[in-house]
């Protein structure tokens, strides 16, 4: 796929009568609502997408999505790189009702004008396309988690006898 920028809006007219395609890639700061389901704005994503009419003359978007994000390991809080991929079969429609008569393995994407939001769909697409919950691939992650909790702790500990005051009036006392 092409490393540069995919343009903020498609003209749908041109893209079906020259059954187009657009390759490039999005900056997650134009994906705000997705990034809220993720552990931080680190990542980067790639789409393509063509136009094309279908044997019924439907106007189809097809294409794929690669995305690397960094979400939250459920079983740690730690953050978590994953790698999304997902398909795009989508089928334009011009209003909402249209939507009912749409069969098969198309779903529909209402846009009103000819003016298509390319980053409003593929974040629609990501957020769909997320894991509801990953983990880190190695399940030892919580078990790090604790031994380092620990070993803080126990590190506490010799500091307070250290410091302690009264260890030092209990060795007076046992001198006596
Ligand atoms: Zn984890």
């Amino acid at each position: 796929m092409l490393d540069s920028p995919i343009p903020p809006y498609v003209d749908t007219r041109k893209a079906f009568l020259q059954e187009g395609k657009t390759t490039g890639n999005i900056t997650l700061s134009r994906l705000p609502r997705f990034v809220e389901c993720l552990a931080s704005d680190q990542g980067s994503v790639q789409v393509e997408l063509s136009f094309e009419l279908n044997e019924s003359g439907k106007q189809v978007i097809k294409g794929q999505i690669e995305a690397q994000v960094e979400v939250t390991c459920q079983r740690c809080l730690e953050p978590l790189g994953i790698a999304i991929s997902d398909d795009i079969n989508l089928a334009l429609l011009r209003r909402q009702e249209d939507a009912e008569k749409l069969k098969g393995e198309l779903d529909p994407w209402v846009c009103e004008d000819h003016k298509l939001d390319v980053a409003n769909l593929v974040e629609e697409q990501l957020i769909l396309s997320l894991p509801l919950v990953s983990y880190h691939p190695d399940k030892t992650c919580i078990e790090r988690l604790e031994y380092s909790a620990k070993s803080s702790a126990d590190k506490e500990q010799v500091n307070e006898q250290k410091d302690n005051p009264f260890a030092v009036l209990k060795v007076l006392k046992e001198s006596d």
